[in-house]
């Protein structure tokens, strides 16, 4: 029996798992789990499938020299020696920044954080990014400009002392479930507590909210700032917090006047005695909480919609007290931990900056490799733009799928078929990426291997291993450390999990994510501990009203509210919004294995408006093409006055796993990305919606 972590959503719920005589492996969740007390959801309470099932597993390295060629199989130094052949000539004849990363926020910190010392510290490029570049960045943006830390400030604990609740952009009763019966349960317990929802759609999140803003995707700016306006005009502000504790308040009530509520709610299409209400509702809270995920993040203005929340705390004083302060939910299971590490192509370990030459020389002495490049690396989509173009020549893919997951993907693909050499290191035999892969990497899957994950309220847990990988599959970690040995690198020569997690805690030491006194052995003995750890763990940050900005006081940012997604157009005049469904998982390489996942929404389909639908002759069930400037998607229509006129959703899931090509929502997603944060805008396309009839 171990306990463990699961490996989901960022919710970050204890799990207990037990293997019996016959290897047949039981999941429960962790009664004493801080998180989760006992309970998992749909996709918690089945991973055991995903692990027993290992019909679809890669057990041995694949290889192939060119690619007219088939791969074929072939020992771990086979796989290691030709792909450091290869990126040593690239790197001597075009320079560090000719190979790249694209990792996963999926990966152990570990893992990210070997990963990021090899291509920043030995290789010598800054060129790592991950697919939280596609669900958390603008989060990361958002709390550095207006905190000065990429520090979430609260505690699920809040949850059960806060009075009011405003989740914006987010469904948590499907994304993060469990999250979402705490709060149903404090709902419950306290018939006081205030839900506020921002939405285009009518979610199971929004259908137990007092108040549901059916707000017009792109306009969150506009509510934000037109609540805000309200806090000013009905004296909701906390004048003493901001004149002692935050900068920029003039400057923000200034521009958030300049806009009537009238004028916002008719923007918003949101009733103005409801903004007015939820104002009030905030207002009048003792304990202010915020929630949100990609309804603000996976936008072209992510950032600003991020800062129009936080400024929402700061204008009240709600942050950095219990039951109130801005709550970030996590997509990825370990999105924080891998920014701890520095594992984005802007960062450097321990939240340092790389912009910054005294941290960029801390690292690199500590690292004792060579010099760390100024130069930001390439960003998600930026790395595939780079092979397409021909300037990136080698591509190393670990735990993602991103011919599903990246917006406008056949760019991607096309982009992929371009790139010189791409090395995918993957679990499974599925996922579309390995199409185009020159060396397969057979890598161990949770409770195969041990390491540690930070769930979005900074709870670092220990996950154990508890059996061997099938076949050759080794950790991801150890890939890359033995990869890192073959390239000629010395210092990746750990003798297991724990030491590199000795290395990464030493480097945090006298930063804001201080854990320099944490180990492999103090998590596993106290199940979890919240960062920063000195002798013992933080559940809220800024109690004592102290950001961390050079003068230790929060930013409150000005902007427009204007929207800077690619425009409707007659030919595409509907908004297309992306998201997740229940029972599924990002490209479903795991859930997908699972048949009870499947049984609750069993195949891809489009979400319309029946006015929508009636003015394009499409009917319940009717197969529907959704169509934009990029490409188009076939799938069932569900007519339903749940979502907003002149809206439609599609999963992100589906691809060839459990469908096809015709399926994949980011056929037809925007290439558009948020200026600051680089992060993609899933949640506006332009398209329009046909019934499909056969030529
Ligand atoms: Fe796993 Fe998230 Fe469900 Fe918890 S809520 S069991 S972490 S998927």
């Amino acid at each position: 029996m171990v306990k463990t972590t699961c490996c989901y959503c960022g919710v970050g719920c204890g799990v207990i798992v037990r293997e019996d005589r016959n290897g047949q492996i039981t999941v429960e969740g962790d009664k004493d789990h801080p998180v989760n007390k006992g309970m998992l959801c749909s996709k918690g309470m089945n991973l055991h499938y995903t692990v027993m099932d290992t019909s679809d597993r890669l057990l041995q390295p694949e290889m192939r020299y060119n690619r007219y060629q088939s791969r074929q199989q072939v020992s771990w130094d086979q796989a290691l020696e030709r792909t450091a052949a290869v990126f040593k000539t690239f790197i001597d004849k075009y320079g560090p920044d000719s190979v790249a990363f694209y990792a996963s926020g999926q990966c152990l910190t570990e893992e990210y954080y070997v990963v990021n010392k090899l291509i920043k510290g030995f290789i010598g490029s800054n060129n790592i990014d991950t697919n939280s570049r596609l669900c958390m960045s603008s989060a990361v943006v958002g709390y550095k400009m207006a905190l000065g830390e990429d520090a979430v400030p609260v505690c699920y604990d809040d949850i059960e002392l806060a009075d009011c609740i405003f989740v914006a952009g987010a469904n948590p009763a499907w994304c993060h479930p469990i999250l979402w019966r705490r709060v149903e349960a404090a709902k419950a317990a306290n018939p006081d507590l205030q839900i506020i929802v921002s939405d285009p759609r009518v979610t199971q999140t929004a259908s137990i909210a007092t108040l549901h803003l059916q707000v017009l995707p792109g306009t969150d700016v506009v509510l934000h700032h037109a609540i805000g306006r309200i806090l000013i005009e009905e004296g909701y502000i906390d004048p003493v917090f901001l004149h002692a504790n935050t900068n920029g308040y003039e400057a923000y009530r200034d521009n958030v006047m300049q806009r009537s509520v009238e004028e916002a709610a008719a923007i918003c299409q949101v009733p103005a005695e409801n903004i007015r209400q939820a104002a009030l509702l905030i207002g009048e809270a003792k304990g202010f909480m915020s929630m949100w995920t990609m309804g603000l993040n996976q936008s072209a203005i992510g950032v600003n919609k991020n800062l129009s929340l936080l400024n929402l705390h700061l204008i009240t004083g709600q942050i950095g007290k219990p039951g109130s302060g801005p709550l970030s939910l996590t997509g990825q299971p370990n999105a924080m931990g891998g920014r701890e590490v520095g594992g984005l192509s802007n960062l450097l370990p321990a939240h340092r900056n790389l912009e910054n030459p005294a941290h960029r020389q801390e690292v690199q002495a500590f690292w004792g490799g060579t010099t760390i490049s100024d130069k930001p690396g390439l960003t998600a989509t930026q790395m595939f733009e780079a092979l397409e173009n021909g300037s990136l020549k080698a591509i190393w893919i670990m735990c993602t799928n991103p011919l599903v997951s990246l917006p406008d993907v056949k760019r991607a693909e096309a982009a992929l078929k371009k790139a010189k050499f791409v090395v995918v290191q993957e679990i499974s035999n599925k996922p579309e990426t390995l199409a185009y892969a020159d060396v397969v990497l057979p890598a161990a899957a949770w409770i195969e291997k041990e390491g540690t994950m930070t769930n979005a309220e900074r709870r670092i847990t220990y996950l154990p291993k508890l059996k061997e990988p099938p076949g050759n599959a080794l950790p991801d970690a150890e890939i890359i450390c033995r990869f890192a040995q073959k390239m000629g690198y010395h210092g990746f020569d750990y003798t297991d999990a724990a030491a590199i997690y000795a290395e990464h805690c030493a480097l945090t030491a006298g930063t804001n994510i201080d854990i320099s006194s944490l180990s492999h052995d103090t998590i596993k003995a106290a199940r979890s501990i919240q960062w920063p750890y000195q002798q013992q763990g933080t559940q809220r940050l800024f109690t004592d009203g102290k950001f961390y900005t050079p003068d230790q006081k929060a930013v409150i940012h000005s902007f427009p509210d204007v929207n800077e997604s690619e425009s409707l157009s007659p030919e595409h005049p509907l908004i297309l919004t992306t998201g997740r469904i229940r029972d599924q998982w990002h490209t479903m390489s795991k859930t997908g294995k699972v048949g009870k996942l499947k049984q609750h929404i069993p195949q891809s389909f489009i979400e319309i408006h029946p006015e929508d639908a009636v003015d394009r002759g499409i009917g319940e069930g009717d197969l529907v093409e959704v169509n934009g400037a990029r490409g188009s998607v076939r799938v069932k229509a569900q007519l339903s006055e749940k979502i907003k006129k002149g809206v439609v959703f599609l999963p992100m899931h589906w691809g060839k796993i459990l469908g096809n090509d015709l399926q994949r929502a980011n056929n037809i997603t925007s290439p558009m990305i948020d200026k600051k944060s680089k992060q993609p805008d899933f949640k506006y396309a332009a398209v329009n919606a046909r019934r499909y009839v056969k030529p």
